[in-house]
């Protein structure tokens, strides 16, 4: 049988670069389930559908084709109808705009087999709002990581200076914050600690000590 590691918390704790450090270490697959709603909400604004409850929202679901694949290098590809959109959905709009359609149920139902099934499949590191809550409850590990707004907002900042986009900290501050409070207030699968989880807070520590610190959270617990 696979070993499930739920790996949740708020945007900016720094889940996907540790998560993907600790799964090489461990040889394990990273499972970034943020970018299945960052997808269906790329698809959706390019049909120019409203993220919210709707007929369109469904009928769009029932036209598309979400998938998640691995290159080469072992990195997670995500496809829309078959073209690698992993770059596309990486912009600020896309945040918030997977923000926004998450909240819908039928996407998070139309994304919970796919979600389930490479749990089934391999040993995975899945990252993402709800997993050790409502796609993997019995998760062997489940880790809650975690790290003040202003922490995260910090590092987000840097992340897309460093890609060359022209952003402000007060702006991404106000996202991060918009973001936990899409998050958490959802009346679907909202974002909380799970039953039995390790809250890592890594507020106060970089990035090598956040990835040691998950990597002997996991030792422990499997
Ligand atoms: O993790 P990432 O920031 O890429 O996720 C984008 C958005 O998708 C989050 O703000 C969150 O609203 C949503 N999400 C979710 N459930 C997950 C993963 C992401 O609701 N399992």
């Amino acid at each position: 049988m696979s070993v499930v590691i739920a790996l949740d918390g708020p945007a900016g704790a720094g889940k996907s670069s540790i998560a993907k450090k600790a799964a090489k270490a461990l040889d394990y697959i990273y499972v970034d389930t943020g970018a299945l709603y960052r997808t269906i909400g790329l698809a959706a604004s390019r049909e120019n559908v409203e993220p919210k409850p709707s007929k369109e929202v469904e009928e769009l679901l029932d036209k598309i084709n979400v998938d998640l694949t691995f290159n080469s290098l072992g990195e997670q590809v995500v496809l829309l109808d078959g073209e690698d959109v992993s770059g596309e959905i990486r912009t600020p709009e896309a945040s918030m705009m997977a923000s926004k359609i998450s909240a819908v149920p039928a996407v998070r139902a139309y994304l919970l087999d796919l979600q389930r099934n490479m749990a089934k499949t391999h040993n995975v590191i899945m990252d993402g709002r709800d997993i050790g809550t409502v796609v993997l409850p019995n998760a062997k590990v489940k880790i809650f990581l975690t790290a003040s707004p202003e922490a995260r907002a910090q590092r987000r900042y840097k992340e897309l200076c460093e890609k060359g986009m022209d952003v402000k900290y007060e702006d991404v501050l106000n996202d991060v914050i918009q973001r936990d409070y899409n998050d958490t207030h959802r009346d679907v699968a909202p974002l909380k600690p799970a039953d039995g989880c390790v809250i890592v807070d890594t507020t106060e520590l970089d990035f090598e000590q956040s990835v040691d610190k998950i990597i002997s959270v996991i030792k422990e617990n499997i």
